[in-house]
């Protein structure tokens, strides 16, 4: 039997391979790859055009499936993307979606740290709540929609978008003004998390895995996985 093969809707290689690793330990029968090793074709560019992380993630697995669609792949290999970025309470839930491109279409991680700091300090503040949040989206190559693993599972942290399966993670903190830490990238030199009385960028990257938003979507998404893929079986 052909091995079930989840493609990776990233070109970053050390995204992938973390990705890759956590399948390894929970379903060693996968295959799992990026983009750039699922064929030699380029791999499709998608404009993040949705105004949710469900909507941009759903978009991306999509793309990426229809894609592999048309290079003749498995019609039951499925794509899965992700979207995430920081929400900052007193500024509305700013960037959300925008995080990577809050100061600016070409902006860097300090660009974006200026601005939310800036925008704190026009409200007269050196810190709010905010989180993170990371959601995945898994879709199937042959187009046909995805299902729920459980039924009653339809709200909250897993939820059918657009025909994708979407799992969400978050993590609360708060956004500081002042910066510490040299670890992790983006926001995390600025997110707090209280219990530790730490930033992320003062975290490993495995005590930083065991707490953020994207640690948490894979947990979910792991731990149903089997479900997942017994409900959705390769059309054979
Ligand atoms: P993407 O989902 O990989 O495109 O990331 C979107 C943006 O959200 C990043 O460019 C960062 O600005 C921000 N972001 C997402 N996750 C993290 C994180 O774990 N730490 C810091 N910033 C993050």
């Amino acid at each position: 039997m052909p091995v079930r093969r989840i493609v990776i809707a990233s070109q970053n290689r050390h995204k992938v391979q973390e990705i890759a690793d956590m399948f390894a330990a929970a379903a060693p029968e996968l295959e799992v790859v990026g983009v750039l090793d699922a064929s030699s074709q380029p791999a499709p560019e998608i404009e993040e055009t949705a105004t949710t992380f469900s909507g941009n993630a759903a978009l991306k697995a999509k793309g990426v499936a229809a894609w592999l669609s048309e290079l003749g792949a498995s019609p039951d290999d499925l794509a899965l993307a992700d979207d995430s970025g920081i929400c900052i309470d007193a500024l509305d839930n700013a960037p959300g979606v925008y995080s990577a491109r809050f100061a600016g279409p070409e902006a860097t991680d300090p660009d974006n740290n200026r601005k939310a700091v800036e925008e704190l300090a026009a409200r007269g503040l050196e810190a709010s709540t905010a989180y993170y949040a990371c959601v995945l989206s898994l879709a199937r190559v042959d187009g046909r929609p995805m299902s729920l693993p459980m039924p009653e599972s339809g709200e909250g942290d897993l939820y059918i978008e657009d025909g994708t399966l979407c799992i969400e993670g978050q993590c609360f903190g708060t956004f500081r003004a002042q910066a510490r830490g040299e670890g992790g990238f983006g926001y995390d030199p600025h997110f707090w998390i209280d219990e530790q009385s730490r930033t992320f960028a003062e975290l490993s990257p495995a005590e930083k895995a065991a707490r953020s938003h994207r640690g948490a979507a894979m947990d979910l998404l792991l731990a149903q996985l089997h479900k997942i893929l017994a409900i959705d079986p390769e059309v054979g």
